[in-house]
């Protein structure tokens, strides 16, 4: 059945939100792997709350080693009273759906990517702290956050929202494209200890441009795996 959303007039309509995520490779690089719906997964098998959410493939490497590239989006809510957005429900449903890749004994490189849509990192607020609770329980699986980063010697982003003093964020999101707004990093690579470790480089789009092409800037990494 095909999700529905409330209007403005009460009533209930077809969604207008159909997501993405997708992994690009030349042909035959990556092997995907696909989700069932959640109400027809024989039970502890692979399944997808929000159909679109992540895209799941693995890439055997020339030395043998398998890597899992999961691209991951965080699909916000907007709640009926506030109106307030929160994206933490669908990505602990996501990661809820990835667990048993997460788990896997050969799960020893996995990279997750994408848009995790958590504008409230670390600012302080409990919105902030319902959404490091998506950080926190990807952990638990041994997925920490590669970056991009600035490096140390750089100076911290200027208007940055969070409240660290030792703050390494890079801006990857503007809204509307339009400098006046506050930056935000939304966009992080996460992996596991053995892939962190065998990390070349982990950077933001240098092109200072990149706001005319989308209000993300892409992020890119690289691994000798
Ligand atoms: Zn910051």
């Amino acid at each position: 059945m095909p999700g529905r959303y409330r209007a403005a007039n009460g009533s209930l309509k077809p969604t207008r939100r159909h997501f993405a995520s997708a992994i690009a490779s030349r042909e035959g690089l990556v092997v995907p792997r696909d989700p069932s719906a959640l109400h027809e997964v024989v039970d502890g098998e692979f399944a997808r709350s929000h159909p679109g959410q992540f895209a799941v493939g693995d890439i055997q490497t020339d030395r043998g080693a398998r890597v899992t590239v999961i691209s991951l989006y965080g699909i916000c809510d907007r709640m009926l009273d506030s109106g307030t957005m929160y994206p933490e429900a669908t990505l602990h449903r996501a990661i809820s759906d990835l667990t048993p890749i997460f788990q896997e004994r050969a799960s020893d490189y996995v990279l997750v990517a994408g848009d995790l849509n958590l504008y409230s990192y670390s600012d302080g607020t409990i919105w902030g702290r319902r959404g490091m609770t998506v950080f926190e329980r990807l952990a638990a699986y041994g997925l920490d956050v590669l970056g991009p980063f600035r490096r140390p010697d750089e100076p911290r982003l200027e208007r940055c929202p969070c409240p660290d003093v030792d703050c390494r964020h890079v801006i990857t999101f503007l809204y509307q494209s339009n400098p006046k707004n506050r930056p935000h990093q939304l966009d992080f690579f996460l992996a596991t200890p053995r892939l962190r470790d065998r990390r070349r480089e982990c950077w933001a789009d240098p092109d200072l441009e990149w706001p005319q092409h989308s209000d993300h800037r892409p992020i890119l990494t690289a691994f000798d795996v």
